[in-house]
């Protein structure tokens, strides 16, 4: 019987699986770690602010599934502010995970090691990783993680989670933790601080219903006097008396007098403490470095911005006009001379009837066609992207832009998010998260979706190769600069109008510049053509079928010769005449539009459909588009595409993220009148031109 009971017991400890949340500081590889660990393919980039929501994967060991691992948005402390610090610290007080793994940035010990200390408070088993152990080296410091291990009471491990080195060492550590008991930390702080803290612990520790809470930390928290912390408790009124009369002699006992002051202050000391015992910094603090170096020319007043447009204009020309032209070209030929002939004479070979003709090459192949071929253009942008990204560039860019942005009463860290929106409204609204102040947010996620996303793309280069063949990587350019003209004005008037108020002043830390990570870059660019794809193949492809039919027969039913007596046409006739002085009041491209709000790339699809009566290449479409549309339309076109409401998961982002339909609505609305005033505008001033 002693036996079988204790086999009992092992099986259970072994199927249980461990709940770890990794904890650390923005930009501190958490991110990366995680993607090392579980496989997963999460957005890492060199700033902070990444990430802002938490996203679990599970771990193995030895092909055995052990844990989950938690990624959690980065935060400088367990004090709440914004949304995404508030994300972290509740998941790791309410959740209750198994054990903290802490990420520190080992080039920055003494930033990191506050929030270290902190999480030691919490009363969890702590994990402390050291990442960047690669930079640390370069840099020719030393860490002591025996010192240090000692200094903190929990195992310390050096890794480098972009080289993969001792992560598995993490893994094992972690296992073994998340199966002990977590050892009381160690006494950390000064006397006062200590008995203080100790006498608010006690006191807590007497509520009956307070037992499963973390005292300590909690008995800090009361200490620093964090409101939304100590709300949550619950106390009795005889418990507060007893508590302000423990911190007013704490307040006391220091010169400080201001209890904030003094933890905080408490904290540092001990960090000082701390890093005079286990790190060895070759270099002199405040010794230039090659990133100051790097960023005396790229941020610097005169030439911040040529640069940053340089960058841009490459950024185009290498994935519009060079290397993207050429794939997309090939691509486009795989189509045009390979698929659509064999399914042709495959067709005729079985003899199958004259629709499906229609159905099949019209329908299916043409229209997920000219939206497949534009996937290296879209690949490509998102590779540029993401190696600005990495390398800390980006952080710059916010940077910069924060001078011109705060004219417009913009605060700088919107145009992280903006940036975002190149790639895909839906994580770019989301970003906004990051601000701390409410308006300053709202305004963001009302910005964010005029900037040019990946999906919009193909329509501005179906346009600009019919009008625009010779200068098509210009007009992309141009629609993009439009896109982030339209943000910066609609911004001045927001601020000025519905907005009204102070902006918070632009704080972010510079990450130092790194080499990009390749592996996580082509990683990144690899899951957006898939999901391109995926989108091309699902969404797209049912939403072809549907309009091909909707296209191909009237509403008695019959198939018609001429699609402008189909059930399509009479829709979009009702709709055209809004477009009437935008310059394209034709009942197409009206339904082109519509199919825009269900996804972007739908809008070429639906072209192809609906104008290539019989054959299927792209050169057939574009001499279609020149027919139907004026150089002047085709740009008022793609503008209106451009600013109007985004697809409908953008939409739902932003219900979401706003958290009321009054706001979201209002945000539809704005959009959807900006793209039409600036269309007309567009229209009207091109028509004189061209
Ligand atoms: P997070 O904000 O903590 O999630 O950090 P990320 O995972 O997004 O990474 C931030 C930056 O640090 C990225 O540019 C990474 O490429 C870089 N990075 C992460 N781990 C390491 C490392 O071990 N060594 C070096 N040199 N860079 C790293
Ligand atoms: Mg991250």
């Amino acid at each position: 019987l002693d036996l079988e009971t204790k086999t009992v017991v092992k099986t259970k400890k072994q199927s249980k699986l461990f709940r770890a949340a990794l904890l650390g500081n923005p930009n501190c590889g958490k991110t990366m770690l995680f993607n090392a660990l579980t496989g997963s393919n999460q957005y890492v980039g060199n700033w902070p602010g990444v990430t802002v929501d938490q996203k679990i994967g599970s771990v193995s060991l030895n092909q055995r599934p052990v844990g989950e691992l938690v990624d959690l948005p980065g935060i400088y402390s367990l004090s709440s502010y914004s949304i995404e610090e508030r994300v972290s610290r509740d998941f790791i007080l309410n959740e209750d995970p198994d054990l903290i793994i802490n990420i520190l940035d080992g080039t920055n010990m003494e930033r990191n090691l506050y929030l270290t200390i902190q999480a030691l408070e919490i009363g969890k088993p702590v994990l402390v990783a050291i990442n960047m152990m690669d930079e640390v080296r370069k840099r020719g410091d030393r860490i002591d993680c025996l010192r240090l291990s000692n200094l903190l009471g929990v195992p310390v491990i050096p890794i480098s989670a972009k080289h993969g080195e001792n992560i598995d060492l993490v893994l094992q550590e972690a296992c073994r933790l998340s199966k002990e008991k977590p050892i009381p930390p160690k006494v950390l702080y000064d006397q006062a601080t200590y008995s203080a803290i100790s006498k608010i612990q006690q006191i807590l520790a007497e509520e009956e219903n307070h037992h499963k809470i973390p005292f300590r930390f909690y008995a800090t928290k009361l200490l620093e006097d964090d409101t939304a912390c100590i709300e949550t408790l619950e106390l009795s009124a005889d418990q507060c008396r007893r508590i302000d009369r423990i911190i007013e002699e704490y307040e006391h006992a220091s010169e400080y007098g201001d209890r904030q002051t003094m933890l905080s202050d408490a904290r540092y000391r001990l960090i000082e403490q701390i890093v005079e015992k286990s790190v060895v910094k070759k270099r002199k603090p405040g010794a230039i470095t090659l990133s100051d170096r790097i960023d005396r020319i790229v941020t610097n007043r005169y030439l911040s911005y040529p640069i940053f447009f340089c960058v841009l204009f490459l950024m185009f020309l290498i994935t519009f006009q060079t290397l993207g032209a050429v794939l997309q070209g090939w691509l486009q030929d795989l189509f045009d001379f390979v698929i659509t002939p064999g399914v042709e004479s495959f067709l005729t070979a079985v003899s199958a009837p004259e629709w499906t003709h229609g159905l099949l090459v019209d329908g299916m192949i043409s229209g997920v066609g000219a939206v497949v071929s534009f996937v290296p253009l879209i690949v490509l942008l998102f590779f540029c992207l993401s190696l600005m990204e990495d390398s800390g560039y980006m952080a710059r860019t916010a940077f910069i832009m924060d001078k011109i942005f705060s004219k417009f009463g913009l605060s700088g860290r919107s145009f992280i998010p903006m940036i975002m929106g190149f790639g895909c409204s839906v994580p770019a609204v989301m970003a906004a998260r990051t601000m701390e102040n409410e308006k300053d947010r709202r305004l963001t996620i009302m910005l964010t979706p005029f900037m040019s996303c990946g999906a919009k793309l193909p329509v501005y280069a179906l346009f600009a190769t019919a009008f625009f063949p010779d200068i098509q990587g210009y007009v992309i350019f141009a629609m993009y600069l439009i896109g982030m003209a339209v943000a910066v004005l609609a911004g001045l008037i927001l601020s000025k109008t519905v907005f009204r108020g102070e902006t918070t002043p632009f704080i972010m830390e510079l990450p130092p510049y790194r080499l990009p990570s390749l592996k996580s870059s082509l990683k990144l660019t690899w899951e957006k053509a898939r999901d391109f794809l995926t989108r091309a193949g699902t969404l797209i492809f049912a939403m072809n079928i549907l309009l091909w039919f909707l296209q191909a027969f009237n509403f008695q039913f019959q198939l018609v010769s001429d699609n402008s007596q189909s059930i399509l046409a009479v829709i979009g006739a009702v709709i055209a005449p809004v477009f009437i002085p935008l310059g394209f009041g034709i009942w197409q491209a009206s339904v082109a539009v519509l199919s825009g709000f269900i996804a972007k790339e739908a809008v070429v699809s639906t072209m192809a459909v609906l104008y290539s009566s019989g054959s299927s290449d792209n050169t057939a479409l574009a001499a279609q588009i020149q027919s139907a549309f004026t150089p002047a339309s085709a740009l008022s076109m793609m503008t209106f595409i451009l600013l109007c409401a985004p697809c409908v998961a953008a939409c739902a982002t932003i219900k979401r993220e706003m958290n009321s339909w009054k706001w979201a609505l209002f945000t539809y609305g704005y959009q959807i009148a900006t793209a039409y005033i600036v269309s007309l505008i567009v229209y009207w001033v091109s028509s004189i031109f061209l």
